[in-house]
């Protein structure tokens, strides 16, 4: 007999899981898709978002996902990230790299706790880089939070889907978890990528309006931008608010007088 409360715990994993995305940028080796889905299908997550895989579908990657390949024929494609994680609340990418830039460094345990309290039904997406120069700057800057699995410093990068493996198994164990996880009580959701990265383009163009901002010479402000709010973790309401306000000065700018 079935314990009522065991399909309770399993639908509540499914569904804490099923909010999950997992996002592969310009993979060279179409190996490296198959054996991530499998990894993928091991801990439980489903959704793969491919942006512009070399050589996909193909034999080699359909070989390696050793019967996760229901999740390869379902994989979405994109042609850039931006489009891949726009409806996503919480965007995550990942380094090899010791330091990047300075982008504070997690490590996937403290993500996946992360990623377990935030409101219910947000969108998540880990972003996996080329195997060959990892994530762009301007990819990481979709980024809310960045994680490195904490390697030797002298070896410090991993086969792709191994990467995949170890970042969805702490997913799994963080919503595995027998302590009540701290859903956040206030459900409200969380600006998605397409809203901030909208967001942080209006704060330019008022910047270089009131001639606060030079993109003749940007220095570094337009980064320091995307950190600063991509560490707000922002409420789709307060977006609102800080478009509102851009507006407002726009328009005082083009009244008479
Ligand atoms: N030479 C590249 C290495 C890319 S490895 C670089 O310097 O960035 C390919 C991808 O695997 C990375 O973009 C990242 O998504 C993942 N990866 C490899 N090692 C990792 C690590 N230690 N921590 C987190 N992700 C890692």
């Amino acid at each position: 007999m079935t314990n009522p409360a065991e399909n309770t715990a399993d639908q509540a994993l499914r569904e804490r899981l099923a909010c999950l995305r997992i996002v592969l940028v310009e993979t060279s080796h179409p190996g490296n898709i198959g054996a991530a889905a499998r990894a993928m299908k091991t801990m439980g997550l489903k959704h793969l978002a491919l942006v512009n895989p070399r050589d996909f579908p193909s034999a080699a990657a359909t070989a390696n996902a050793s019967g996760a390949d229901d999740i390869l024929h379902v994989a979405s494609r994109h042609t850039n990230l931006a489009d891949a994680v726009a409806d996503c609340g919480m965007v995550v990418g990942t380094t090899a790299r010791p330091r990047y830039l300075e982008w504070p460094v997690e490590s996937p345990r403290a993500m996946a706790q992360a990623v377990m309290a935030l409101p219910a039904n947000t969108q998540c997406a880990l972003v996996f880089g080329r195997e060959q120069s990892g994530l762009s700057n301007e990819e990481l800057a979709l980024c809310q939070r960045v994680i490195r699995i904490p390697t030797d410093e002298a070896f410090s990068s991993l086969n792709l889907a191994q990467a995949v493996q170890i970042c969805a198994y702490e997913l799994r164990l963080a919503a595995l978890s027998d302590a009540p996880l701290k859903l956040s009580e206030d459900n409200e959701p969380l600006a998605n990528a397409r809203e901030t990265a909208d967001a942080i383009e209006h704060l330019l163009r008022v910047m270089e309006r009131v001639e606060f901002y030079n993109p003749e010479r940007p220095k570094r402000l337009p980064g320091r931008l995307h950190r600063l709010i991509n560490r707000s973790d922002l409420k789709r309401s307060e977006v609102q608010i800080l478009r509102g306000f851009l507006t407002a000065i726009e328009e005082m700018g083009q009244s008479p007088g």
